[in-house]
């Protein structure tokens, strides 16, 4: 699996300017305590996009990767990073939903 390729970067909050997030907030005392490593870039959500078609892709597709995070300072919520990704096919999002038994599952009705 090829690394990451960031090709975005917004370390400060385009609002007023502060590099502290929440999720740096939220994962401060799991860093101080080892659960987490020291410089683990964090996030507190992240959209997927593939690039390719998945029907068209042998193995891996190539996505771009947003990750979002809140200021601190002022709630906005903010892009903190963009990277290329190369993602197993399986992994996509599957645009028609869910497979069939996925919702509903539980005690198949007999008529
Ligand atoms: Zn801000």
């Amino acid at each position: 699996m090829q690394e990451p390729k960031t090709i975005a970067e917004f370390p400060k909050c385009s609002v007023c300017g502060s590099e502290e997030t929440i999720s740096q907030l939220a994962t401060a005392p799991l860093k101080a305590s080892g659960k987490i490593a020291q410089g683990t870039f964090t996030l507190l959500r992240q959209q997927v996009v593939p690039l390719e078609q998945p029907l068209l892709a042998a193995i891996t597709v190539s996505c771009v990767v947003t990750l979002f995070d809140i200021c601190a300072k002022c709630g906005t919520e903010r892009c903190t990073l963009a990277q290329l990704i190369q993602a197993p096919v399986q992994m996509q999002p599957n645009p028609r939903g869910n497979g069939p038994g996925m919702f509903g599952g539980g005690i198949p009705s007999r008529q």
